[in-house]
């Protein structure tokens, strides 16, 4: 496992959360997948963050409910600059401020509405969230990555979640390895 490249990598992998699940080799079956939960993906994420990665992603976490804005409300705002991809009424597309791949672009809810992450969501949500996905899906075709791309969701202080905005990353422009690499 030392020999896997980098923090960002095993990231997007802990962020699967969302995902849930990941194939793996049977010792008794040679090539056999069982599915198993992908709790050592989120180890990979404490034992390869930066102490102040970490650090940080668990003191957003601290405010994550207290319902207080984050720096994405003020891109909303528009009162700090982003690079802005895709924006219709509900949903803004920006690119990430420290890209992942050649194309790192987060997709939001501009009216957060209590989805500071996607683990809490709600039945109510729905319409935003699959409104969310399909934006993902316009910026991979605006960018020219629709035959491969993957979204990220990082959930939570064990998958460094670092600002409590739901966000999708949408990353591509490279080859994307899986187990994600
Ligand atoms: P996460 O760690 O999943 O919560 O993702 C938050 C993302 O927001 C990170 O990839 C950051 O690089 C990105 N980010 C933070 N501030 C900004 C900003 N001002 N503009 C664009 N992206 C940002």
């Amino acid at each position: 496992m030392a020999a896997l490249p980098s923090f960002s990598l095993f990231r997007n992998c802990a962020a699967t959360t969302a995902r849930a699940f990941m194939a793996v080799r049977a010792s008794n079956h040679s090539f056999t997948r069982l599915l198993l939960p992908l709790q050592p993906c989120r180890s990979f994420c404490h034992i390869n963050a930066t102490n102040s990665e970490e650090a940080a992603a668990k003191a957003a976490a601290v405010d994550a409910d207290s319902g207080a804005p984050t720096i994405f409300d003020k891109i909303i705002a528009k009162e700090i600059p982003a690079s802005i991809v895709y924006e219709d009424d509900k949903v803004l597309a920006f690119r990430d401020i420290n890209p992942q791949a050649p194309v790192h672009v987060l997709v939001i809810p501009k009216f957060r509405d209590g989805l500071t992450q996607l683990g809490k969501a709600e039945p109510r949500q729905v319409e935003i969230l699959g409104q969310l996905l399909y934006a993902a899906k316009i910026v991979a075709e605006k960018e020219g990555i629709v035959d491969g791309f993957r979204v990220v969701i990082n959930n939570g202080p064990d998958a460094c979640q670092s600002v409590y905005h739901l966000h999708l990353h949408v990353l591509g422009g490279r080859r994307l390895k899986w187990p994600p690499g």
